[in-house]
Parts: C-alpha cells; sequence; structure tokens
C-alpha cells in the first residue's frame, strides 16, 4: 500500500466537549466550526448527516432516529459528553431547500426552530438524557 499521507493524532482518550448533530452540507461547514470555536466547542463529537436535526425532529424512518441517538449514546458513553448541539441550516436540500419556503427566509426559520423544538432530546422522549441541549440554527 502506498502512503499519501502521515499524521500523528493524539492518541490518550478525551473528554468531548459536546457532541454536535448537523448537516452534511458543504457550504456550512466553517461557519459551524467557527461557531463551535466561538462557543469554546474545541473537541466535539461530530454527527453529521443529511439533514442533522431533522433526523431527530421529523426523522423518515426509526432507523434513521434510532442511528443518530445511538451515535448520541456512544458519545455519552466513550467520551462523557454532556451536551448536545442540534443544528439546523437554512436552504438546506434536505428539508426542499429554501425554494419549499417559496423563498421566505423567515418562514423557512420558523419551520426550522419548530423541528429544533421537535428534536429536543433530553425529557426520556427518547430514552436520552443530557445535561443540555443547545437548538443552533446557521
Ligand atoms: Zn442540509
Amino acid at each position: 500500500m502506498q502512503k499519501i499521507f502521515h499524521f500523528d493524532s493524539p492518541p490518550e482518550p478525551y473528554v468531548s466537549d459536546a457532541a454536535v448533530l448537523c448537516c452534511f452540507d458543504e457550504r456550512i461547514r466553517l461557519a459551524v466550526n467557527k461557531f463551535l470555536r466561538r462557543q469554546g466547542i474545541l473537541r466535539p463529537d461530530m454527527i453529521v448527516v443529511a439533514g442533522g436535526a431533522k433526523t431527530l425532529a421529523s426523522p423518515r424512518n426509526d432507523f434513521e432516529r434510532n442511528f443518530i441517538l445511538e451515535q448520541v449514546r456512544m458519545s455519552m458513553r466513550l467520551n462523557q459528553t454532556a451536551r448536545l448541539f442540534l443544528m439546523s441550516h437554512s436552504d438546506c436540500a434536505n428539508y426542499g431547500g429554501l425554494e419549499a419556503f417559496g423563498g421566505d427566509r423567515k418562514r423557512e426559520a420558523e419551520h426550522h426552530q419548530h423541528e429544533l423544538q421537535r428534536g429536543r432530546i433530553g425529557k426520556g422522549k427518547f430514552s436520552i438524557t443530557c445535561r443540555e441541549v443547545l437548538l443552533c440554527r446557521v
């Protein structure tokens, strides 16, 4: 096998600052990273999937929701994560983009806010209790 890249990652275990569920849309990556750093989240466990918080708020099926919940549980178990960030973003293709809201950013933002509230966990609804669940829209 040809070696094409070498980088030494820190081998020691870590405590994650937060699990972060966000969309894989490349357009938001820089904003998400900057936002997390500004929040002091330097060691996030990133759960990056199409639609981000939609997978908990309006999952396509139980498998999707259960898969995401298991990822959150693993972050909590393996890296002592106590916080969860649920993120959505404007023009998300998994919601049909801005076009699905007639190009109305305010209407889209209201819908996403409602979705983030629906996706919120921590009251035992999905048998996960995080110390803190933060809802974010980028
Ligand atoms: Zn998206």
